[in-house]
């Protein structure tokens, strides 16, 4: 299965929504790693998020979302940029336990924080910051669009074995009540029928029609999702390089190379005493700073 986002839109209406279905995309993030399954699910959800929220991006950048909290789960990322490219991973504290599992959202990041961060390759970044409050990562996502005076926008999200979906519908600036003014709330109605399995399994022609028989729909272009991870050799160099000296030659002093593992795809990197005096000189010849 090719993971995908179709958009698609109600004619001679201002809703506009998206469908995405992961499978090999999510595949690729868990694959990597060993989570207890409440986690997986969690990050399956917030993969679709991030898809759903990036596929809007008019710019070269990516849309980060994370949350961070000191509950039994960390930390939770997702990066998805412009090309609809995605990485991923979650962080349980030592001693997680199954019992966990049926905690809610924020009991389970205890005092956290999510964070919606717009990065554009060129430009300032945004970022936006919701509390936890609500009982699910769709309702938190929808209270940041409330919150932030966004447009209406409903988001509809389910993480299956190894696969995830998600559906967002969002009413465009332009909306004029006297044309259909019941058209928001029975949308969102008709959507709220949608079962996990449809969401996750129906071709997108199926899954739209048996939400919406009666309205009229136009489906939009589809475009490829997956994963991938731009990490690289040059960029650790940079990060530690932002260390110092010292930290670097401290580390090497008690390990005697300086191994980083990433996080999102695990490939690992590692740099000996040489490659550390060759970055270190590196980072003195840069520009502005030759004495
Ligand atoms: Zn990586």
């Amino acid at each position: 299965m090719t993971d995908f986002i179709q958009r698609f839109h109600f004619s001679d209406s201002p809703v506009r929504g998206e469908v995405v279905q992961l499978a090999d995309t999510l595949v690729a993030i868990v694959g990597r790693h060993t989570y207890p399954a409440r986690v997986q699910a969690l990050l399956g959800e917030a993969v679709a998020a991030a898809v759903l929220l990036a596929s809007t991006l008019k710019f070269e950048g990516s849309l980060i979302l994370q949350v961070r909290g000191d509950g039994p789960l960390e930390t939770l990322m997702v990066e998805c940029n412009n090309h609809l490219e995605v990485r991923a991973v979650a962080q349980v504290a030592e001693g997680w336990s199954d019992q966990f599992a049926d905690m809610s959202l924020s009991a389970l990041f205890g005092n956290g924080q999510l964070a919606i961060t717009i990065d554009p390759e060129k430009g300032e970044r945004y970022q936006g910051i919701v509390p936890l409050g609500e009982s699910s990562l769709a309702a938190c996502l929808e209270y940041y669009f409330t919150q932030s005076e966004q447009l209406p926008t409903r988001l509809w999200l389910v993480a299956g074995d190894d696969t995830a979906a998600g559906m967002l519908l969002q009413v465009l600036p332009g909306h004029d009540d006297s044309e259909d003014e019941d058209i928001w709330p029975r949308l969102q109605q008709l959507t709220d029928t949608v079962k996990a399995d449809e969401l996750l399994d129906l071709p997108v022609n199926e899954l739209l029609y048996r939400l919406y028989h009666d309205e009229q729909v136009e489906l939009h272009e589809v475009n490829d999702v997956c994963f991938r991870c731009n990490c690289s050799r040059e960029r650790t160099e940079s990060v530690l390089v932002s260390l110092g000296e010292a930290e670097l030659n401290d580390i090497l002093a008690e390990q005697g190379s300086i191994d980083i593992t990433c996080q999102f795809c695990n490939q690992a990197y590692s740099f000996d005493a040489i490659d550390v005096a060759q970055m270190l000189r590196g980072g003195i010849s840069e520009p502005g700073r030759l004495h």
